[in-house]
């Protein structure tokens, strides 16, 4: 598909909207390419929704009611406020926001899977689009030997951090 002359949707395809891919869409479409970002869940990946920040918000409290112990007061961690703060934090699991974001840089959201199906082409539910460059992010997390973190919900162990119950069952 990189014959002279023809035509292509984008100069560039981002498979997976995960941050860095995000960020990489970003650059290209601000060095003036036409560029698309194929996402099948959350713009914005695991790293917004499920693991860093979901996992600092929800460390927080624990640190600051430690801090507080440690001078000499009482503190304690409030449970419903701290989830509440931490889907707050990840925007009710709404990825509106990036939404926007992609668009006020003039980049396509195609939502959906996306599969490699030549050189340049991308089928997504159907539908194919070509580019001159496919660019696939996104990267699998490795487990630890820990019993039954592989079932957890959620794209990774990173569902540790975006689990109602599981916290609430352990005191947070
Ligand atoms: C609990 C926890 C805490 C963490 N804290 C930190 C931290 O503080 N700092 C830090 O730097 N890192 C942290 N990490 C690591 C960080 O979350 C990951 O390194 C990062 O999210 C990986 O980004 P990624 O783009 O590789 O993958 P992802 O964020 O998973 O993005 C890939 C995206 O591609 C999409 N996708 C995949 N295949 C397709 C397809 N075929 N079609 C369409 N879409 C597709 C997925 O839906 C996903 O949205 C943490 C991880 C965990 C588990």
């Amino acid at each position: 598909m990189s014959s002279i002359g023809m035509s292509r949707d984008y100069d560039a395809i981002v498979l997976g909207g995960g941050a860095p891919g995000e960020h990489c869409a970003g650059a290209l479409a601000e060095g003036g390419l036409r560029v698309a970002v194929v996402e099948r869940d959350l713009v914005g990946g695991e790293c917004s929704y499920w693991a860093c920040i979901p996992s600092k918000t929800l460390l927080r409290p624990g640190e600051a009611v430690h801090g507080a112990r440690e001078a000499a007061a009482t503190a304690r961690v409030d449970i419903e406020a701290a989830l509440a703060w931490r889907d707050f934090m990840v925007s009710d699991y709404s990825d509106a926001g990036q939404e926007r974001w992609l668009a006020g840089k003039g980049i396509d959201l195609l939502r959906g899977s996306g599969r490699l199906t030549g050189p340049g082409m991308v089928e997504i539910d159907g539908m194919r689009y070509s580019a001159e460059h496919v660019v696939a992010t996104g990267s699998d997390p490795i487990f630890p030997s820990v019993p039954g973190l592989r079932g957890l919900e959620g794209p990774s162990g990173g569902g540790l951090a975006s689990q109602r119950g599981w916290h609430r069952s352990r005191g947070a």
